[in-house]
């Protein structure tokens, strides 16, 4: 039997008929750039959020770099963050001229460790950007508070986390904002790439709003600004995926108690919920002393395991004009946990033999 890792066309079987009709309006519609359909769908994300205002743009990685050029992020400043974390964290902070500043996880959760996030602030600090690693939320709690006391902006990187809470906060209510993505493998995808910022602070979205759209908020005026829009189809398909989220989630929530279940006796490390947390494991993220080992044997058994992520940050090599500074640092929780996990197949439409399917693989590997 083989289980692949994601479900994208069974998810477009599941739900053909609304989507074909959505696509087939905004086609029908004509306004494909910046139009109505577009405008709904920030209502309704910004509700879905509990918060005043979203704003679509083309992908995570922009809605992180957008949201830190609203905040004034720029060259000479350091942004806080892990770097246990997709590239485009520090890709984002690193394209508005700013440094990144790689802090250690808590390695229960793979998520920032807000214990040590002071020690890494000086006066050039002027952002922290905890990542809602796996799908669970950091302790926005303490990040907030540090914030404050310090007069840092919080910028919440949510890609991983859409319909997350933690233990009495939410998304973006601690937070100056918090940006998603909605690239297709992501919990709530489009067919393609899209992202947006969530936020409640009034001065920042005219500013997200203009950038996104070459700096003009009217027609034929400009200041300096990108091309980093929501394409209304895609706005289309997110709004009728939308409403299935909270769903797709429980189904992402069972499937990991199916698993922890099943390998709780195996000596694999599972991962680890925190109490009162809603975790929507994006990744179910398990770790062995042995990662490569039984890479290869899940692959082998038709498990199309992966790794999130191997190579953290800091440790990149590909920079064409000079490894930055900001890389030159040492991290050795964050390396032991790239070393050793593995992210079983997850997504909303496994079915109960494919989820069998993957624990029997796992213990077999355990036994032997
Ligand atoms: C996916 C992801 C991003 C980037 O989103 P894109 O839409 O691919 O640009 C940023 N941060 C994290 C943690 C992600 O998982």
């Amino acid at each position: 039997m083989k289980v692949g890792f994601y479900g994208h066309v069974r998810q477009y079987h599941s739900l053909k008929a609304e989507l074909d009709a959505v696509i087939g309006e905004v086609l029908e519609s004509g306004e494909y750039v910046m139009g109505p359909t577009l405008a709904r769908f920030e209502r309704e994300l910004a509700a879905y959020f509990g918060m005043k205002n979203a704003i679509g743009v083309n992908s995570g990685t922009d809605a992180l770099w957008l949201a830190f050029l609203a905040l004034g992020v720029g060259p000479g400043d350091e942004v806080i963050t892990t770097a246990n974390t997709f590239f485009a964290t520090a890709e984002a902070i690193w394209i508005t001229g700013a440094k990144a500043v790689f802090v250690e996880i808590e390695p229960a959760t793979c998520n920032i460790d807000p214990n040590r996030i002071e020690a890494a602030i000086t006066p050039r600090t002027k952002a922290i950007v905890p990542v809602h690693l796996y799908g669970q939320m950091a302790d926005m709690r303490s990040v907030s508070g540090i914030a404050k006391r310090h007069g840092l902006f919080v910028v919440e990187d949510g890609a991983q986390a859409i319909g997350a809470r933690g233990d009495g906060f939410a998304a973006g209510e601690l937070s100056d904002a918090v940006c998603t993505s909605f690239i297709v493998q992501k919990n709530l995808g489009t067919f393609g790439d899209g992202g947006a910022v969530i936020t409640n602070r009034e001065d920042i979205v005219p500013r997200i709003r203009a950038l996104r759209n070459h700096g003009s908020l009217k027609r034929s005026y400009h200041s300096m600004g990108y091309n980093s829009r929501l394409d209304d189809l895609h706005a289309g398909v997110l709004g009728v995926k939308l409403k299935k989220i909270d769903e797709w989630n429980d189904r992402r929530r069972e499937i990991a108690a199916m698993y922890t279940d099943g390998l709780k006796e195996t000596g694999l490390a599972l991962p680890f919920g925190k109490p009162g947390y809603r975790h929507v494991y994006h990744l179910y993220v398990i770790e062995t002393p042995r990662r490569d080992a039984m890479l290869e044997f899940l692959n082998d058994s038709g498990v199309d395991a992966k790794v999130h992520y191997p190579i953290p940050i800091h440790r990149q090599e590909g920079f064409p004009w000079g490894k930055p500074a900001d890389l030159d640092v040492r991290l050795p929780l964050t390396e032991k946990s790239a070393a050793s996990v593995i992210s079983l197949p997850m997504f909303p439409e496994m079915t109960r033999d494919e989820v069998d399917h993957v624990v029997d693989t796992c213990r077999a590997w355990a036994a032997r």
